[in-house]
């Protein structure tokens, strides 16, 4: 059994410096979850006190059922790729990759099999006698990877192992990790400060700021259910549109007053929110749930006056940024739309998929 557990861990730096915050978490035997959250949010400090490389001020680690706080690092049974891939320039691939096992006095016909088994998978067979200086970024990634897939560990730990990487290396990269964790079949924790890597890779994806973790679910979750304002803003790209409003009641019906149009609410929605009739809210719109005439045609829904202040065209679609009455948000649309600078035009949410938060704690309220 290879889940990982932490119980209330914390890592204090310093007084002020609090870098993980009572953090509780289950990783389950065989998943791949993620760490994500912008610089700073504590998650490399998670992943350096699960491998053992940072002490922890206070809580638990386990492994299996294994409290791991006191083990070192080399008898965690985990093996780590980091951001910098740090191998060892005067050693051949080979000797990298062998490197481990060696100091545990594998047998030599064992590295053997290891080392060409993890290269085979790779795709670095070729690769084996070059030294790092001779491989591009993406085989020393690769390199990176075969040198913990050697040690066949209970756990693989990831920091941001992609982010030296080109966009489109990185995009093959995530495929091909993705590949890699359901042929290894083990536990997997990775870190990324990159919200999209964290949407196609994650089992499950936990959302970190300033120490705490805001929110844990699978990617579409975090992503159609946010729990607060930092989340639904981090996760998506382009964000979510924040855009301030007022919860009203018009005739036994719920809306939300935006620049004066009311916009109507569900009974359901209306129900939740019931609370904060009269009182300022914040609106929470995604770009693609922001429509043009085109694409609410035949639905009854309320049209925003906006005006176009920038356009674009993306082939598959265009993306708008528009204001109302010094609102800013952002459209995503048709590729058919046809709109120019400056016009003002009429906008329309889609409700059904709109999300309210509370002015002063930023929880959702829905
Ligand atoms: P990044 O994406 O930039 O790596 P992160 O989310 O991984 O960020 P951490 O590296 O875990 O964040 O850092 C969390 C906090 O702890 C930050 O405020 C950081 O400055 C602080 N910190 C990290 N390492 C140390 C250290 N050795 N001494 C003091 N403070 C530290």
């Amino acid at each position: 059994m290879s889940s990982v557990t932490l119980r209330d861990l914390v890592k204090r730096f310093s007084e002020e410096v609090i870098a993980v915050n009572n953090v509780n978490l289950e990783i389950q035997d065989k998943e791949l979850v993620v760490l994500v959250g912008p610089s700073g949010c504590g998650k490399t400090t998670t992943l350096r006190m699960v491998a053992g490389l940072e002490d922890i001020s206070q809580g638990n680690i386990m492994i299996g059922d294994r409290v791991v706080n006191d083990v070192p690092p080399k008898d965690r049974n985990i093996a780590m790729v980091f951001q910098n891939y740090a191998l060892y320039p005067h050693m051949s691939v080979y000797r990298n990759m062998a490197f481990s096992l060696k100091l545990r006095r594998t047998p030599k016909t064992e590295i053997d099999r290891r080392v060409k088994a993890a290269a085979d998978i790779l795709g670095i067979g070729e690769l084996l006698e070059r030294k790092p200086k001779q491989l591009s970024g993406g085989q020393r990634q690769r390199v990176a990877v075969g040198r913990a897939i050697v040690r066949d560990p209970e756990v693989f730990l990831f920091d941001e192992p992609l982010s030296n990487l080109d966009a489109k290396l990185r995009v093959n990269m995530r495929a091909e990790l993705i590949k890699l964790h359901e042929r290894l079949n083990a536990t997997m924790i990775y870190v990324t400060h990159d919200q999209v890597e964290a949407m196609t890779m994650g089992d499950r994806i936990v959302v970190m700021r300033n120490g705490f973790i805001q929110q844990v679910g699978s990617p579409m979750e975090v992503y159609n259910e946010p729990v607060n304002q930092f989340v639904a803003g981090f996760i998506g790209s382009p964000p979510m549109n924040f855009l301030n409003g007022r919860m009203v009641q018009d005739n036994g019906s719920y809306a939300v007053d935006v620049n004066g149009t009311h916009i109507p609410l569900s009974e359901a929605q209306g129900k939740q929110a019931e609370s904060y009739t009269n009182q300022e809210v914040v609106l929470g719109i995604r770009p693609e749930d922001v429509l043009s005439v085109d694409d609410a045609e035949g639905r009854d829904l309320t049209p925003l006056n906006a005006t176009v202040e920038v356009l674009e065209p993306l082939g598959a679609e265009i993306i708008l940024e528009l204001s109302s009455q010094g609102q800013s948000f952002t459209g995503r649309m048709g590729p058919q739309l046809n709109v120019k600078m400056h016009d003002d035009i009429p906008v329309y949410f889609d409700m059904t998929r709109c999300h309210l938060f509370d002015v002063q704690t930023e929880q959702a309220i829905f």
